[in-house]
């Protein structure tokens, strides 16, 4: 789960992450108001989607005057901010957090991740501030400073000012740095994050260091201890199909492609994506049912793979250990007779009560093109797209 902008400084100002003071806005009008209550005589009006590339996609506009914040309001309500994190279809700006503009000196980067290497969170630092970082990592990958970092001891304040120090922030103002970086861990590892970004950190005219954008992803699996988190969710933000799927604690992602993948265990489903490329396909999702999936769960995993207008071809591809195939097959019956099944199904079952799973699918009447194993099914899958 991800939050906005906004929101995420909101979080972290609660751990001391130094934040501009800002308010959130939904129209033109409240956009004018949160201006005078600012009192700030620099104000930046800023777009709120979950995704980043905002500035150079017209969406973060920097006011001083009450004519130029009714102004970028007006024009950044109500549009489709297109950028290179939202895919081509871009995403409504709904909601504007208009806060003080800050007099930047010097922009910076800071991130936490959790680290396979190090198996635990590490905090990235760099000079190059206001750039993506996966540029940075590509063109200069020494411009990129690590500190790994225990989730139950926090970042260590000298490893806070060996970043800080060689990212280049200015000696006065390095132990503002460290705290900043130590509240920021400190935020990520209680909130159970699986990213805190912040891009850019600046160091201002007036001496402070501050978040002038703030992003937060969570770990999904640990939301259910962050009940006040979860209420923060955005649902105009996220893909319909997936909502759909996390009612009903499926894992699932939607991607371009035209093959809709129904796996049990998620390297499985990754298995299953690698193979429909290597025989020239694309899959439509990233779909794993998970281990002892219900009728129900199979039910709502088939009818999302169908909801997809992007989907050409269905592949099924179980190997049923704790997973049932009388179970899948339960599933996928009562949901092609629910919704029409108007594409053609691919079916490669293996493992637990496969003879009944098969029967059922071939007694079904569904004219499913059953295969022998994964290559076979991914072979028939992409067949037929060319048909
Ligand atoms: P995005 O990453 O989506 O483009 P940011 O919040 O990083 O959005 O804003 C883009 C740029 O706008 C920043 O790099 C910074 O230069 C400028 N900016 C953002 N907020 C402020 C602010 N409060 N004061 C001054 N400049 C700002
Ligand atoms: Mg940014």
């Amino acid at each position: 789960m991800k939050l906005h902008e906004f929101q995420a400084k909101q979080v972290l100002g609660r751990f001391g992450v130094a934040t501009p003071r800002g308010v959130e806005a939904q129209s033109v009008d409240a956009a004018v108001a949160a201006y005078h209550e600012l009192k700030s005589p620099v104000a930046v009006v800023k777009a709120q989607i979950h995704a980043g590339g905002r500035g150079k996609a017209g969406g973060v506009k920097v006011c001083k005057s009450e004519a130029e914040v009714r102004a970028a309001a007006a024009a950044i309500l109500g549009k489709t901010l297109v950028t290179h994190q939202t895919g081509p279809e871009g995403q409504l700006v709904r909601r504007l957090w208009v806060e003080s503009g800050s007099a930047i000196d010097k922009e910076y980067y800071i991130g936490i991740a959790i680290d396979r290497e190090s198996q635990g969170p590490v905090m990235m630092a760099s000079s190059e501030g206001g750039m993506e970082i996966e540029e940075v990592a590509a063109t200069h990958p020494e411009k990129i400073l690590r500190a790994a970092f225990s989730p139950t001891k926090g970042l260590a304040a000298a490893e806070g000012a060996r970043l800080a120090a060689g990212i280049g922030i200015p000696a006065a103002l390095q132990p503002k740095a460290v705290e900043f970086m130590q509240a920021l861990a400190k935020a990520f590892c209680e909130l159970d994050c699986s990213i805190a970004e912040i891009n850019p950190l600046v160091t201002t005219k007036d001496g402070q260091v501050v978040a002038l954008d703030a992003k937060i992803n969570f770990d999904d699996n640990a939301l259910f201890r962050h009940d006040d988190m979860v209420a923060l969710r955005d649902l105009h933000e996220e893909q319909p199909l997936e909502i759909e799927a996390s009612k009903y604690n499926l894992n699932y992602i939607k991607l371009d492609g035209s093959i809709g993948c129904m796996v049990n265990g998620a390297g499985l489903a990754m298995a299953t994506m690698d193979v429909i490329k290597l025989y020239g396909g694309e899959p439509a999702n990233f779909l794993d049912v998970g281990g002892g999936a219900s009728a129900e769960q199979v039910t709502a995993a088939f009818k999302i793979l169908l909801a997809d207008p992007n989907t050409k071809a269905i592949l099924v591809n179980i190997f049923g250990g704790i997973m049932k195939c009388d179970v899948i097959a339960q599933g996928v019956i009562t949901a092609a007779r629910e919704v029409k099944l108007s594409v053609p199904l691919v079916v490669r079952l293996e493992g637990t009560n496969v003879e009944l799973g098969r029967k059922m699918l071939s007694e079904s009447g569904l004219p499913i093109i059953t295969a022998s194993n994964l290559d076979d099914a991914a072979a028939k899958a992409v067949a037929t797209l060319k048909k």
